[in-house]
């Protein structure tokens, strides 16, 4: 298996960049690279400036490592880098490919995105958004996830925050996704079945992708991943209310937005962007989750309302949004997190667990009500 790692490399390496003259692999441009049983898996990362030009380079890419003997299937998925990772402005129109070659399986989308048809087998879909970043929406999207699948339906959690990914910290995986040449197979964790583009690159890299690329990487990690048979999949979104959040919001079918916020008046002016672009989008708001609500202090029991508490609920009514619940303040949350054992796995029976199972409750509850088009929620 080595060798072949090593073979795709050596083929890999007589790829040049027309930019530069050097090859991908001299030019540190594959990144991520996976070869397991055959199937090959690599990012191909390029400058953004660049990105509407390399989707050739990244077919070239493809069908290199496809022609070394032993390899099955590969997938290569482009990415552009950029120093600045919340500096996304405007999106390059012609960043589609005008290539009409005849790979098998091309692992970027060609098309501009539209409203994406849903996944087969996936019942509803549903975000989880934020109006800035820091607020705890990873972690809420974790622990959403888990407490729905404890509610007994089939669970599925997408990190689609591609400038941050933290699932593979927040749920402890370390693991590569495994194709069968046809789908990615997603990771399963706690129950969970779980994807990441953090899973196919190092997590310490500041990525960007314009609007175009964010949709191609995120049509793949929906339709290219055996997600089915699921009851809900959760989307963790990125932070903010920028280009690629709206791209999102218009594209994926979702069938409703949590939003998180913190108590802070400053959050709850993100919090009220974050509404109004989902309305805009016409993605109905099953409501807001105030996090790091008060401080429970570990050494008296007492609660202490640090941020201000409540300010979500007030915003949430203000707005006619529903609201879902408060998660407290504490250290434990983050203790687990960083553990890679969140919080309602490892203290199930903890308030903090149980405020989370409480908000799912209210998502669930609020998922079989929907009245069109009637999302089916199957309970075993
Ligand atoms: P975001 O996804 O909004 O950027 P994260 O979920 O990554 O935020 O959370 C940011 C930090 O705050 C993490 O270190 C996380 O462990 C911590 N955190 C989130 N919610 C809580 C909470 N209720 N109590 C304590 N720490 C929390």
């Amino acid at each position: 298996m080595t060798d072949l790692r090593n073979d795709v490399l050596t083929a890999l390496d007589q790829v040049i960049d027309p930019a530069s003259g050097r090859t991908v692999v001299q030019q540190d441009m594959i990144q991520g690279l996976v070869v397991k049983d055959g199937h090959v898996g690599f990012v191909l990362e390029v400058a953004p400036e660049r990105a509407s030009a390399s989707e050739g380079l990244r077919k070239i890419c493809e069908a290199m490592a496809l022609g070394v003997k032993g390899v099955k299937s590969v997938t290569a998925v482009l990415t552009a880098h950029d120093d600045h990772p919340h500096h996304h402005d405007h999106d390059h129109k012609h960043d589609h490919n005008h290539g009409h070659s005849h790979a098998p399986k091309p692992a970027v989308a060609k098309q501009p995105p539209q409203p994406q048809a849903g996944i087969p087998g996936v019942a509803v879909i549903i975000a989880v958004a934020s109006g800035k970043g820091g607020v705890g929406k990873s972690t809420v999207a974790v622990n959403l996830a888990l407490s729905l699948s404890r509610l007994g339906l089939k669970t599925g959690l997408l990190d689609a925050d591609i400038y941050g990914p933290s699932l593979p910290r927040l749920m402890g995986i370390t693991e590569k996704p495994e194709s069968d040449g046809k789908k990615l197979k997603p990771i399963e964790k706690y129950g969970l079945k779980t994807m990441s583009i953090g899973f196919l690159v190092e997590e310490d890299q500041a990525m960007i992708w314009r609007g175009p690329m964010v949709q191609s990487a995120l049509s793949q990690m929906l339709s290219d991943v055996e997600w089915a048979p699921l009851d809900v999949l959760v989307l963790d979104m990125p932070p903010g209310t920028g280009d690629a959040q709206l791209t999102i919001a218009q594209r994926v079918p979702l069938k409703g937005a949590v939003i998180v916020s913190t108590p802070q008046d400053i959050a709850l002016i993100d919090v009220k962007k974050g509404i109004t672009m989902f309305q805009k989008t016409h993605v109905p708001i099953l409501g807001v989750v105030e996090n790091m609500s008060m401080f429970v202090c570990s050494g008296c029991g007492a609660e202490h309302d640090i941020f201000g508490h409540g300010g979500a609920k007030l915003t949430a009514e203000k707005l006619g949004a529903p609201f879902l619940g408060e998660i407290p303040l504490v250290p434990r949350i983050r203790e687990t997190s960083d553990a890679g054992t969140p919080i309602s796995i490892s203290a199930p029976d903890s308030a903090e667990a149980l405020a989370f199972l409480e908000v799912a409750k209210k998502v669930k509850a609020s998922l079989e009500s929907a009245s069109k088009p009637a999302p089916k929620i199957v309970i075993e």
